[in-house]
């Protein structure tokens, strides 16, 4: 029989060619999803007993030949009735319309219209089909060659299944090579179902009857069938069939060319009101974030089908690894369709409760493990320095899981203590809350950089919190705007100390105003006045003479635009400004008011100056070696 193929069929072939092309290895994984439906179904119609013959081996088999690739199938194969229905009446009709509409987003036209198995065409020339129904029908061959013609007749074929034959075009040779071949099914066919074999592999083992020359078994290489997949993979396993071990190595077989561990991971199984199985696994979250590898694979069951996952998951969690595998993800549509689809919706709301389900179930078990013994740290403190951006990241980003997180979230401290975000808060009340009856949280971004700032701030009583995250200025505007009620974060170098947190006691100053008007255009003469803001306070006389201080807001705001690449340009242009804060009771600037020797002045004036940069870790270079000359000559 001869016959067309349905309607307005014509322009298809082009299209197909064409409009697929970037993405045409896709044709492997449509062809071999189709053997493995085949398969499926005749094992479900063996279980309901509407199939009573031999299932047999039901192995897949793809076969790489130069000029030829073939997909051999054991499956419920297919009647000419069948083929009439399924693959020449194709429901073409309304594609071309489909196809002006969209013409950018080529992947949308595979599936959507039953392309899949038309989707040969983008590789071969000509394409046939040799199939047997496990039904008593007659075996049929049927051939196209890429025109809207196609023949039909009896085959030969003789056992239950089909064969897909394809000539590959002359530019798409590459696909008859095994390890081309190899590739793609890698890719797309890792986890399948059913086994799939293509081509032999070696291995060695003892020999049954060969010895070698101490009369030991002789090892003799051996040939056997390749299996490329694993057709159980961890992630359709129950939780309790699973040992971590397990975990970490299905982790590897992700991805091979990982070498770390990851930290831990989360189960996924749902089946009401959607289907969702996978495995996602924390990885350690380094500074630098490099989005394009191990990222999370989307299978349709046990199909890949993408490893980008933006729209599927919040964005936070696609710092995480492993795989989502589910049949209720659309998958050939646009990524704005998939984000406004509400199965998608609740799928990603979902993904993100069980991942701060899983954060806070360990919090809980590290709280009860101090209690119980406070000798040895907690999972959780454990793993916190690297799961922080995330955490970060995810509450900047998600309100409800920013909710959960405030349970969650840790501090840690400079001396290197863990507190929860409440029972920090009890920590520092009493001697943090500042006269506005305002809690005043310290921190250092550095510990060695900001040592001197630090050290100065314990010996107060104060507590100073580690916050060097990428994304700190962000994260403590967002504790700050409500999320912590009347709290305001101060870097311990933004003042003096005395400032960090102002309380009512004012010490009245051992200089005059006039004094200090007098005193401030000396010391200003000798700094860099566009970095430099002179300010004189009434300080503790113990305290140092003078001080490096850098305003929060400013410097917060460059960080903020620096992060963010733009947007508060203005800002990001500022040069980095300072303050010299200098302390008007300190005895030693009494001293230089009152000497008369110029160049004495000016001398004492730089040396005072250069102690408070160096203590800000900003002298540097020829000023710092100039320092040290000087501070010999005055020690001579
Ligand atoms: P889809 O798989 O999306 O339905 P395809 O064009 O890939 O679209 O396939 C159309 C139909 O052809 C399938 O639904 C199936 O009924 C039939 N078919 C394709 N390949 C096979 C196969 N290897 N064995 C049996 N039936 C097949």
């Amino acid at each position: 029989m001869k016959g067309n193929i349905n309607v307005q069929t014509e322009d298809i072939f082009p299209v197909i060619k064409k409009f697929l092309y970037s993405d045409h290895e896709i044709f492997l994984r449509e062809l071999v999803s189709n053997a493995m439906d085949a398969t499926q179904k005749l094992r479900t119609l063996a279980s309901m007993g509407q199939f009573t013959g031999e299932l047999g081996d039901l192995t897949i088999e793809v076969k790489p030949e130069g000029k030829k690739l073939s997909i051999t199938d054991h499956g419920i194969g297919m009647t000419a009735d069948e083929i009439e229905r399924y693959i020449n009446q194709i429901a073409f009709s309304g594609a071309k319309d489909f196809l002006d509409k969209y013409k950018d987003v080529q992947e949308q036209l595979i599936g959507h219209f039953g392309l899949g198995f038309y989707s040969a065409f983008m590789v071969a020339d000509k394409v046939e089909i040799d199939t047997k129904s496990y039904t008593d029908a007659p075996a049929m061959h049927w051939e196209c060659t890429g025109s809207t013609e196609f023949t039909m007749k009896e085959g030969k074929r003789k056992e239950r299944g089909t064969t897909i034959t394809l000539h590959l075009s002359k530019d798409c040779e590459e696909f008859g090579e095994e390890r081309r071949v190899l590739q793609l099914l890698e890719k797309y066919c890792r986890f399948m179902p059913t086994p799939i074999h293509c081509g032999t592999e070696s291995y060695w083992e003892d020999s049954e009857t060969e010895k070698d020359k101490d009369g030991n078994p002789k090892r003799v290489e051996k040939k056997r069938d390749r299996i490329v997949n694993n057709t159980e993979p961890a992630w359709k396993k129950k939780p309790t069939e699973l040992t971590d071990e397990d975990y970490k190595k299905f982790y590897h077989e992700l991805y091979p060319m990982n070498f770390e561990e990851p930290l831990f991971h989360i189960h996924l199984n749902v089946d009401y009101p959607f289907n969702l199985t996978g495995i996602l696994y924390f990885p350690r979250v380094k500074r630098t974030i490099d989005p394009n590898r191990n990222k999370i694979q989307l299978y349709c069951n046990q199909v890949f089908v993408t490893d980008s996952v933006e729209g599927v998951v919040p964005e936070y969690m696609m710092l995480l690894h492993g795989v989502l595998d589910s049949p209720d993800i659309p998958l050939n549509v646009s990524r704005s369709y998939l984000q406004s689809d509400q199965n998608v919706k609740k799928i990603s709301a979902h993904i993100s409760k069980k991942v701060a389900d899983k954060l806070e179930e360990m919090y809980k078990q590290s709280k009860e493990a101090r209690q119980e013994d406070s000798t040895t740290q907690p999972e959780f403190e454990k793993v916190w320095d690297d799961i922080k951006i995330f955490i970060e990241y995810g509450m900047l980003t998600d309100e409800k899981f920013c909710e959960r997180a405030m349970k969650f979230y840790l501090f840690k401290t400079t001396e290197g203590k863990y507190y929860d975000i409440n029972s920090y808060q009890d920590l520092i009340k009493p001697l943090q809350t500042d006269k506005d009856k305002k809690l005043v949280f310290l921190y250092a971004t550095d510990s060695t950089e900001q040592h001197a700032y630090i050290a100065k701030a314990r010996q107060k009583g104060y507590d100073v919190l580690l916050m060097d995250s990428p994304l700190t200025s962000h994260f403590l505007g967002l504790l700050e705007q409500g999320r912590i009620n009347d709290c305001r974060f101060v870097r311990v170098d933004s003042d003096v100390v005395e400032k960090l947190i102002p309380h009512d006691d004012n010490i009245p100053s051992k200089l005059s105003q006039e004094e200090q008007d007098n005193l401030k255009p000396i010391i200003e003469g000798e700094l860099d006045k566009s970095r430099f803001t002179v300010m004189m306070e009434s300080l503790d006389s113990d305290d140092q003479p003078m001080t490096v201080t850098q305003n929060e807001f400013m410097r917060r705001y460059r960080e903020m635009s620096q992060n963010s690449g733009g947007g508060m340009g203005f800002y990001g242009e500022l040069p980095e400004s300072y303050n010299l804060v200098v302390n008007t009771n300190h005895p030693l600037i009494g001293r230089l008011l009152q000497e008369t020797d110029e160049a004495k002045q000016k001398q004492l004036v730089r040396q005072l100056t250069d102690l408070a940069l160096l203590s800000n870790g900003l002298l540097k270079g020829e000023a710092l070696t100039e320092f040290v000359k000087r501070s010999v000559s005055i020690i001579e």
